[in-house]
Order: structure tokens, then C-alpha cells, then sequence
């Protein structure tokens, strides 16, 4: 007999199948046993009565205990007492491996359900967590190739850092020093002249000193770099992409969804437009909620959250002051302060999601701003040269897909939005 999946089986709804999977959970009495069965679409739960099984099926399902891997045969039929709806009648039950005791229990400390990453990424809640983001991969690419941009391959391995020295890995290089990529931001600004419209998605580092919820020190960072895209199309771009996933995951994900809490409607209303303001009125606004903060000052995770108790959608913070912003943003031309850059800010108080800006093209503009941030002219030359063969407008962002997973699947850590998380604390498993 064919193997079909429990989600299958459940559509059938009736009749004989067979499924193989794991002992999710197990209950034994001396008449009957219980046996959860769980594979990658679902759980079901399976029951052997003494009486009518074979006796080497009563056997198997005496012995088995949770996370052994085992196929199962019977008669699936509804129940609305059975935890997914239906239930399976067993005829036959055989353990293909008879696990160890599970190390994992109730109520486990979180540094222990960490040590043991490898075995608790098979939980329920996990298995929910890597679907959707399966799903949120798969909807921004599904709107880059609609937009028609490219996918490109940017290194990891660079020479020269991009979001500020503090947070960079450097790793041995042979006989040289080399860094591990913060962002793939100026190769893909590299990448426009070829083909105009690029995306990628790679890891990114950042030796990121404090443990908050909102940090890991690799994570996966989805890039768009466009030329000739003033600041407005940007922010118009970033929007879209940020609705299209929510209505995709809405819309494939709404059993993942319940398992983790999320409500699918709570994703279908977040269309055009978001909310926009500037970072001169978000200090404005602070200041109003009795917040002290002064002009000039980066707005710290506490300042994000008080903003965004005004607001049920991604909130669009525009033309923060250039001191507190990278090199390659380019100056506002109607307030010489402020730069052309917006920050996307999730709702609930999950944070940041998306950095963006228009990118300066005057090659000595940009000399200047490095001189004053005290980098080294020579290591990007390179990247000077993109102003000196032709520059053009242009414009990109950054988006983390665990910030935007975790705040999908209301996850109270970003840790819980990648399998192995790396933090300051930990790299293994
Ligand atoms: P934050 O202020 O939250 O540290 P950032 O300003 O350093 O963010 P950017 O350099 O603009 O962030 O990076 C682009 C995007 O990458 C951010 O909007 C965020 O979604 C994501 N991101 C940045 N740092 C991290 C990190 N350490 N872990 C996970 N995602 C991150
Ligand atoms: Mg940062």
C-alpha cells in the first residue's frame, strides 16, 4: 500500500491508508492505546484495541514512546473528540525505530530547549514557524519576479564593511584580514548597471554586543536595489512587497497561522497605504506622549514602541538626521539635515523590518561623508567608481526576514524564527 500524508488522509476522510511519521504522543490503558501520530502536514491520532489488533501490533503499540518513527495502517474516520477531527482505526503498527527517552519534557528552561535545538525544532509550534517562513520566502520572490528584478549572487567574504566597523566579524583571510558582509547593499548598487533591477537574498552578520529579542548575529536579509527609483517609488516598492507577503501568508498559512496564534485576518489588512511620517514628526509625537528625546537622537526600541502604540500597520519613518545614518544615503535637497532614508517599523511593537534610502551619485559628496565618518578613502574605491562610469538615481532597502517572520508568527524572540539560532551567547547546535 502507498504512504500518503496525514493531511492527505484527512482530506480523503475515510477509507483504509497508510501514514508514517513520528509518536507525537502516547496513552495506554490495558484494552487500548493511543497513539498521536505526526508527520510534516499534521497529527492524527491513531487507536489499537487489544481485542481485534495482531498480536505483534499490540506489541509495538505497548512498547513505543515518543519521537520513534513507525508506520501505521487502518481506517481513517471523523471524530470531533480526536484532536485534528478524525481518528484512525489501526490494523497493523510497526515501529521502524524505537526511540531513546526524548530528552525534552514540560516546562523545560529555554538555555536547555536550546542545547537541544536540534531535537525541539521538530515541535509543533517550530514546524509552524519554518512553514511560514517558507512561505515568506516563497511571496517575495514571487513579487521581485513580478517586478521583474533579478535574483544576483553577491560575496560573503568582503574587504570592506558597509553599516559601521562596531559590528563586524572579521575572520583570517589567508595573510590579510577580511570581514563576513553586513548587508550586500554596495555590490548590488554594483549590480544595477547590468541589469537595473536586482534582488538577493544572503546571510548577513553583525557582532551585535546586546541581547535583545529583535538581534541575531546571522541572519537572512532580503535586499532590492533599483536604478533610476526615486524615494518615493522606493517607499512605494517596500510597501507592496511587505502587503504581498502578508496576503500570501494569509492565504497559505492558515493552519501554521493557528497554531501559532496569529490571526490570518489580522495579515489580510495590512494594504496600501501604510502610514508615513517623518522622523522630525515622530519626535514630535514622542514628545506629546510625555517621551524625552531630543533631535538628533537615533530612536531606540523603547521610542519605537511608544510611536507604534498609534498605529495598526507598518509605519513608514522618513529623512532621520544624516549623523545617525550611513554615508551612502543621499542628503534631502528641500532640508539639508536629513537624509532621503525610511525605516519600516512592524506593528504590535516588533520593531524595525526594513531599512531603505535613496543613495547619493556625487563622488565627491560621498568622499566627504566618509572622510567625516573617519573611513579609509582607498577601501572603496570600488565603489566610488559606480559615481564615475555613469551614475544614475537609485535607490534600495534591507528587509530581515526573521524581524518580519517573528512578528507574523507573534514569536516573543527572533530566535524562534531561525532554526539555528547564532547569538552573542551561542553557536551551537
Ligand atoms: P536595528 O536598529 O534594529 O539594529 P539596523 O538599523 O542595524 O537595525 P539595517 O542596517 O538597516 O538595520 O539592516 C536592514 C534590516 O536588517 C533591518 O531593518 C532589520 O530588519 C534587519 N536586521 C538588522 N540587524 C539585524 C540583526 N542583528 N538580526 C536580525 N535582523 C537584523
Ligand atoms: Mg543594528
Amino acid at each position: 500500500m502507498d504512504y500518503i500524508s496525514i493531511a492527505d488522509a484527512m482530506k480523503q476522510g475515510k477509507g483504509i491508508v497508510a501514514l508514517r511519521g513520528w509518536c507525537y504522543r502516547e496513552r495506554k490503558s490495558a484494552a487500548r492505546a493511543f497513539v498521536v501520530v505526526r508527520d510534516d502536514t499534521n497529527i492524527i491520532q491513531c487507536v489499537i484495541e487489544k481485542a481485534s489488533a495482531d498480536p505483534e501490533t499490540w506489541v509495538a503499540a505497548e512498547k513505543i514512546c515518543i519521537e520513534s518513527s513507525l508506520t501505521v495502517q487502518g481506517e481513517i474516520v471523523p471524530d470531533a473528540r480526536a484532536p485534528t477531527g478524525f481518528e484512525l482505526r489501526v490494523r497493523r503498527l510497526e515501529i521502524i525505530h524505537l526511540a531513546e527517552r526524548f530528552p525534552i519534557t514540560k516546562d523545560q528552561s529555554t538555555e536547555f530547549l536550546l542545547d537541544v535545538r536540534h531535537l525541539w525544532i521538530r515541535s509543533r509550534e517550530l514546524t509552524a514557524v519554518w512553514k511560514v517562513k517558507s512561505q515568506v520566502l516563497a511571496a517575495a520572490r514571487d513579487f521581485f519576479s513580478q517586478k521583474k528584478y533579478y535574483e544576483v549572487t553577491p560575496p560573503i567574504i568582503t574587504g570592506s564593511s558597509c553599516e559601521g566597523g562596531s559590528t563586524l566579524f572579521s575572520i583570517k583571510y589567508f595573510e590579510e584580514k577580511a570581514f563576513l558582509s553586513q548587508s550586500a547593499q554596495l555590490y548590488l548598487e554594483a549590480m544595477i548597471y547590468s541589469l537595473k533591477r536586482v534582488y538577493a537574498l544572503t546571510p548577513s552578520f553583525r557582532a551585535e554586543p546586546s541581547k535583545t529579542n529583535r538581534h541575531l548575529t546571522e541572519y537572512w536579509h532580503l535586499e532590492g536595489e533599483e536604478a533610476f527609483m526615486n524615494f518615493e517609488q522606493l517607499l512605494q516598492l517596500e510597501q507592496e512587497l511587505v502587503s504581498h507577503i502578508c496576503q500570501w501568508v494569509a492565504t497559505h498559512c492558515a493552519q501554521e497561522l493557528k497554531v501559532l496564534g496569529r490571526n490570518p485576518e489580522e495579515l489580510k489588512k495590512i494594504t496600501l497605504p501604510f502610514p508615513c511620517i517623518t522622523y522630525t514628526e515622530a519626535i514630535e509625537l514622542l514628545h506629546k506622549d510625555g517621551i524625552e528625546i531630543p533631535w538628533g537622537k537615533d530612536l531606540r526600541t523603547i521610542e519605537e514602541e511608544a510611536l507604534m502604540k498609534h498605529y495598526d500597520k507598518p509605519l513608514l519613518v522618513t529623512r532621520y538626521p544624516k549623523e545617525i545614518k550611513a554615508f551612502y544615503m543621499k542628503d534631502d535637497p528641500s532640508d539639508s539635515r536629513v537624509v532621503l532614508c525610511c525605516d519600516m517599523l512592524a506593528p504590535e511593537g516588533y520593531g524595525e523590518i526594513i531599512g531603505s534610502s535613496e543613495r547619493e551619485t556625487d563622488v565627491n559628496i560621498l568622499i566627504n561623508k566618509l572622510k567625516c565618518q573617519g573611513e579609509k578613502i582607498e577601501h572603496y574605491q570600488w565603489y566610488l567608481d559606480l559615481r564615475r562610469y555613469g551614475s544614475v538615481q537609485h535607490s534600495g532597502f534591507g528587509l530581515g526576514i526573521e524581524r518580519v517572520v517573528r512578528w507574523i508568527c507573534k514569536l516573543e524572540s527572533i530566535r524562534d524564527a531561525i532554526p539555528f539560532p547564532r547569538t552573542i551567547k551561542r553557536m551551537t547546535p
